[in-house]
Order: structure tokens, then C-alpha cells, then sequence
């Protein structure tokens, strides 16, 4: 039976999209967004611009792996994964900056501000290759975010809010770093 996408699904969509955007945590036609539901998941159309999002620019692809509408997402497939080793019925993919930034130097970041480490705990940093798939979605099965190195972040939740809050707090907690690190130790005396 053809899937009709629910108004509210739609509406979550794209105010995530347009908040993703508006942060400047994706490019005007980067990242993508999911929600797991019952037979399958709900994906953005490859190259679809995460800030206008319609209903015709959301695909559905079944849990065998055939989709109508759109072309999905080309992570399609690694959202797959993530759903079948998490809990996760949301999962948020991102380009953050300073995130992205700090991640070619770490294998780990640990984030030095009280809310990154309350709500993210470390957030481990994927390098790129051919099991990026596998250990990007391993990651996510003790972590709610996770950095591939060179690229961006990929964040599960219970909700595509809930996701876009740790793809937020990752940003703010590497925000915080790359500050901290530009300024330096600071001098307890001003003699010269
Ligand atoms: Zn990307």
C-alpha cells in the first residue's frame, strides 16, 4: 500500500531542516533527517535542501529496502544500520563547523563545558573508510553523536528534536573549544 505522509511527520521535517539551516549547521543542500516508523523509515531526497523542505523532498523507504517517492538520502543505508543496532526513531546528520573542525585532531572529543558533558558524556570522532558504515553506527549504540572525520555528525534520539538537541550541544561544546584554544593560557599577573 502507497505511504502517505502524515501532516505532523512533515511539519517536524522541516522545522528541524529549517533550524539546521538557520544555525548555519548545514550548508543550503547539506545534511539529512529520518524518522523511523513502523515498515520502514521516512528520509530527505538525496540533494534536497534541508531549509524548504516539502513533501515531495521526503522518501519513504521500506524496512526490505525498495522506496517510493524521491531518491532517499545517500546515507540511506547507514541510517538503516543505525536504526538496526540502536534504539534510536530519529537520527540527525549535520555539518558543524567547529565540530568538523576539531575532529581532524581528535580520535575523542570531550566537551569542557558542564552541558556538553552532562547531555554527550565524549563524543567519539569515525575516521573515513570503507567501515565508516559499521563504526559510525557502533558508535552511536553508547553514544547519542558521533563525528565523522572531514565531514560532519551524526546524532540519534527518540525524536528528530531530541536529535537536533545533541547535534546543538555538540556545536556549542566545540564552539567553547576552539575559543578556549584561540585564547590561550590566560596570565593570573599583569607584570610585565
Ligand atoms: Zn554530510
Amino acid at each position: 500500500m502507497p505511504q502517505t505522509l502524515p501532516t505532523e511527520t512533515l511539519a517536524t521535517l522541516a522545522e528541524v531542516g529549517k533550524d539546521l539551516y538557520q544555525l548555519g549547521l548545514v550548508t543550503s543542500h547539506g545534511g539529512n533527517l529520518s524518522v523511523r516508523v513502523p515498515g520502514g523509515m521516512w528520509i530527505t531526497g538525496t540533494g534536497t535542501m534541508l531549509g524548504r523542505l516539502r513533501d515531495r523532498h521526503i522518501s519513504f523507504v521500506h524496512t526490505a529496502g525498495h522506496h517510493e517517492g524521491t531518491s532517499p538520502s545517500s546515507d540511506t543505508l547507514l541510517h538503516s544500520t543505525i536504526y538496526a543496532v540502536t534504539g534510536a526513531s530519529a537520527i540527525v546528520h549535520a555539518h558543524p563547523r567547529h565540530a568538523t573542525a576539531l575532529a581532524f585532531d581528535l580520535d575523542l572529543f570531550k566537551p569542557p563545558d558542564f552541558e556538553g558533558q552532562l547531555h554527550l558524556t565524549d563524543v567519539p570522532v569515525i575516521g573515513p573508510g570503507p567501515l565508516q558504515l559499521e563504526r559510525i553506527a557502533g558508535a552511536l549504540q553508547s553514544r547519542l553523536v558521533c563525528v565523522l572525520r572531514g565531514h560532519g555528525a551524526y546524532a540519534r534520539g527518540a525524536t528528530l528534536w531530541e536529535a537536533l538537541h545533541w547535534i546543538t550541544a555538540l556545536e556549542e561544546s566545540a564552539h567553547i573549544e576552539v575559543i578556549r584554544r584561540s585564547i590561550g593560557p590566560i596570565r593570573s599577573d599583569t607584570a610585565p
